[in-house]
């Protein structure tokens, strides 16, 4: 009796034994389940709050109100809506404005817009620190690439236009870097601009855009008077092949031969596009965007 109550006893231990580690055990699973789900619902509301922050933070940046912004006017003329659509799908004012934005850092928001001015222009206008690249500038270098005999082809109708038109952006860029950074300049600075543009044009290796500037000064159909701010369309053009011609005078000896730009003035471009690249080089240093460093 004593012994099958030893049994007993050892059976209840046992089971009791084994209930209690049953109970333990899923305890234990309980809370690791628990825990599981605790920490899931942790990692869902972090992941949540990380991608809340992380798009807050996208549209601060977004919004930032400093660096060049773009802007397309909805033009009317139906030419212009086909030169805006050239303009969109070769991708060259996002690309030139991503490029500026991750090189150089602006205090101000210059918001860079394509529209109809009324007039064959571009601006910078200090007040609302816009650059205007209007429509009808876009038009009248292809006229002037239009009116060339042999006609050219369409294609080199529309990359004269192209090279023209980021000449144009840069040089107003120029104006907008003088104004928002106060740039301490003493010379004219439309010539200034277009050192500016052509700089930028031949560092970043498209200095054909450069010749096509060159080319559409040359051939301006009215030139502008003596007392204009601008120096005359052969002067600028001159300008331009000078420095191009300075900034690679192997490379670019055809300038020379082919009587784009006289001797006389050729030898001093090496120099001359060595005094630019310096000077504006300098002006810029203390903006340029910790990435170029
Ligand atoms: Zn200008």
């Amino acid at each position: 009796m004593k012994l099958l109550g030893a049994v007993v006893a050892l059976l209840i231990a046992f089971a009791l034994g084994r209930a209690l580690y049953e109970y333990q055990e899923g305890d234990v699973d309980s809370q690791l389940a628990a825990a599981e789900a605790q920490l899931t619902a942790a990692r869902a509301e972090n992941e949540a709050a990380l991608s809340a922050t992380v798009t807050v933070l996208l549209a601060n940046v977004d919004a930032r109100p400093d660096g060049f912004r773009l802007h397309y006017s909805r033009p009317h003329d139906p030419d212009y809506v086909r030169d805006q659509r050239l303009i969109q799908e070769w991708g060259f004012l996002e690309a030139a404005i991503d490029g500026l934005n991750s090189i150089l850092v602006l205090p101000e928001q210059v918001l860079i817009v394509l529209t109809e001015c009324g007039e064959a222009e571009a601006y910078y206008l200090p007040e609302s620190r816009e650059v205007w690249m209007c429509h009808e500038v876009l038009k009248e270098s292809r006229s002037i690439w239009e009116g060339f005999r042999p006609r050219p082809t369409e294609e080199a109708v529309n990359l004269g236009m192209s090279g023209v038109f980021a000449f144009l952006l840069y040089h107003e860029v120029g104006h907008a870097l003088i104004d928002v950074l106060n740039l301490p300049i003493t010379g004219r600075e439309e010539d200034v601009a277009d050192q500016l543009a052509t700089y930028i044009l031949v560092e970043s290796g498209v200095e054909r855009y450069a010749v096509q500037a060159g080319t559409f000064f040359a051939n301006l159909p009215a030139e502008a008077p003596f007392w204009d701010e601008h120096s005359l369309g052969a002067q600028r053009s001159y300008n331009v092949m000078c420095w191009m011609y300075g900034y690679d005078p192997v490379g670019n000896s055809w300038i020379v031969d082919e009587g784009r730009l006289p001797e006389a003035r050729a030898e001093r471009c090496p120099r001359e596009y060595e005094q630019l690249r310096t000077s504006w080089g300098g002006l810029l240093k203390p903006y340029r965007a910790l990435v170029a460093e």
